[in-house]
């Protein structure tokens, strides 16, 4: 048999940069294409994808939001309509200006997001209190031609995503469903293993919206990466496109709006977060293939086993399970691939296994082996997975807290964001005093913990300080 030409060696995870871009073309996306900041997504890549998206759309359908689909082309006059809104997006916007061989009597944006032309249409759908409140949301992409350097699953053109927008009769209600935003992408990041910190936006929030509050991650370079925005927009957008409702006592009022996002992202992060020098460690529930068989046969028994290893497959309906049974193909490239596509559990059934009757577990994310009797695999693998998972979101949590330094003094700041760590720091609230900071360690100031407060003194200018602030390398 002759060797298939090898792939080069995965580079070590401690080489992060080369490791995660070799690493996600050879499993997750590919973006050698005529495009530039476009991506291929692979089978794995977009499945994978998917999985995220299902259990997003589950609860959003859990808290009463509609599932909808508006136009991907919006003309420029709406997008133009808030002056915030077009001024966020002014270098970011792909433009269509021709149909066939004649120009578009107006040009038409590809939606860098989609307030504009859903709120266009929100104005004929809200007539009164009755009508509210109106959630809906939709999973489409978004195109924003990034002037900056592109990276897969991080900055890209089109950007895969799923909106949310919420309308409120009063302010209260649209700041309560702030809340309901947070959860549902906590309920996310917790079932993706991945820790986060919310962080509400001082400066720089999304563009058109009040307040921002954002999930935050922590790279092994040290860098934070946004994987969402959950935006209060109170009356900005209503106002401008006209989103009028009845109060019950017959006034005419501008509703309350919220809009929430998330995006491709968390597949970065899946793979920054879990993954390892041999490749992805995928969270079992969103695993595309959560166990694969590999039968590993000798001449004499090759059929008894193969055998086996069919009937063991059968017997796991009830899982994503895969049999490589590819006899071009030695058992072991077989473990080199799987355990680089992170498939949580590998299932080897040899004449050993086979004799005991049984097969032999492996997990991804230990390497820890364990023989398990065939009518006992089922059961086993359930709980296998349970404590996968368990040890996934430990691990994250740990390296996460690792990563985050509390400092006392601006050159403390320095030195963390030097050693590739997130700075928290005690802040007094004011902007000029976030900027000062920023200046000195020449590292943006993120924003403001959006739970946790703290006394002491402002490291910016020495005042008491009401907040917990965080200064750290973004993407
Ligand atoms: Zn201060």
């Amino acid at each position: 048999m002759q060797d298939r030409p090898k792939e080069k060696v995965l580079p070590p995870k401690a080489d992060f940069s080369a490791w995660y871009h070799e690493l996600i073309r050879r499993t997750l996306v590919d973006q050698r294409v005529p495009m530039t900041g476009f991506l291929v997504y692979k089978p794995l890549g977009y499945e994978l994808f998917l999985n995220c998206m299902h259990i997003l759309e589950d609860e959003l359908a859990k808290t009463g939001h509609k599932k909808c689909y508006f136009p991907t082309l919006i003309p420029e006059h709406l997008l133009k309509r808030e002056e915030h809104h077009i001024a966020g997006f002014s270098n970011e916007v792909f433009w269509v200006t021709h149909g066939g061989e004649s120009k578009l009597e107006e040009k038409a944006a590809l939606r860098p997001t989609s307030e504009t032309i859903m709120y266009e249409m929100l104005k004929l759908w809200i007539r009164s209190w009755r009508d509210l409140p109106l959630k809906i949301h939709q999973s489409c992409s978004v195109f924003r031609y990034e002037t900056k350097h592109t990276r897969p699953l991080i900055r890209d053109r089109e950007i895969l995503w799923n909106e949310a927008h919420t309308n409120h009769a009063t302010a209260k209600e649209a700041a309560a469903q702030i809340d309901v935003g947070i959860k549902i992408y906590s309920e996310l990041f917790r079932r993706l293993a991945i820790p986060v910190i919310w962080i509400d936006v001082v400066a720089g929030v999304f563009a058109g919206a009040e307040a921002a509050v954002e999930p935050y991650t922590i790279f092994p370079e040290g860098r934070v990466l946004e994987m969402g925005s959950v935006n209060n927009l109170g009356q900005r957008f209503s106002r401008v496109f006209d989103v009028k409702f009845k109060t019950e006592d017959g006034r005419d009022e501008y509703v309350y709006q919220t809009c929430y996002g998330v995006s491709e992202r968390p597949l970065a992060a899946i793979v920054a977060v879990h993954g390892d020098d041999k490749g992805l460690v995928l969270p079992p529930e969103i695993a595309p293939t959560q166990a694969v068989i590999v039968p590993i046969p000798y001449e004499a028994n090759k059929k008894k086993i193969l055998n086996g290893a069919r009937a063991l497959k059968e017997k796991l309906k009830g899982f994503r399970i895969e049999l490589d049974d590819r006899e071009q193909i030695t058992p072991g490239e077989k473990f080199y691939e799987w355990e680089m596509a992170g498939v949580p559990v590998r299932i080897e059934i040899g004449p050993k296994d086979l004799e005991k009757g049984g097969a032999t577990l492996v997990r991804r994310d230990t390497g820890k082996k364990e023989f398990v009797k065939t009518d006992k695999i089922a059961a086993r693998l359930e709980q296998m997975f349970v404590e996968i998972f368990k040890n996934m979101t430990d691990c994250a949590k740990r390296y996460h807290d690792s990563k985050i330094k509390a400092v006392k003094s601006i050159e403390d700041v320095k030195k963390a964001v030097t050693s590739d760590m997130l700075a928290q720091l005690a802040w007094c609230g004011e902007l000029e005093c976030a900027a000062k900071i920023e200046k000195a360690v020449d590292t943006p100031f993120i924003g403001k913990d959006h739970y946790q407060t703290t006394k002491g003194k402002c490291v910016g200018c020495g005042k008491p300080a009401k907040f917990l602030g965080y200064v750290g390398k973004m993407y």
